[in-house]
């Protein structure tokens, strides 16, 4: 059975820098036309039955700012 996650970005601590959107390989982060707080466009996660859990996103934060969670195992 194919595994679900959920990528979770806090967008208060994003600072917009396009990473996230550059190295996912299913394209499927992209920046907010929102400002946040910082006055950031903030990267959104979309079309989560495309995300195969690479956790790329992650690793390229350098803002620590993105989860990925498998399904189920958020707390
Ligand atoms: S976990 Fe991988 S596929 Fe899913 S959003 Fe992040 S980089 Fe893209
Ligand atoms: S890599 Fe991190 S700081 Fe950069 S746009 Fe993505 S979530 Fe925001």
């Amino acid at each position: 059975m194919r595994k679900n996650f959920r990528v979770v970005i806090d967008t208060q601590k994003c600072k917009g820098c396009g990473f996230c959107v550059k190295f996912c390989p299913k394209n499927i982060i992209h920046l907010n036309s929102d400002f946040n707080d910082k006055g950031y466009h903030s990267a959104v996660f979309s079309q989560k039955e495309k995300c195969t859990g690479c956790a790329l996103c992650g690793l390229v934060c350098p803002d620590i700012a993105i989860t990925v969670y498998e399904k189920g195992d958020e707390v």
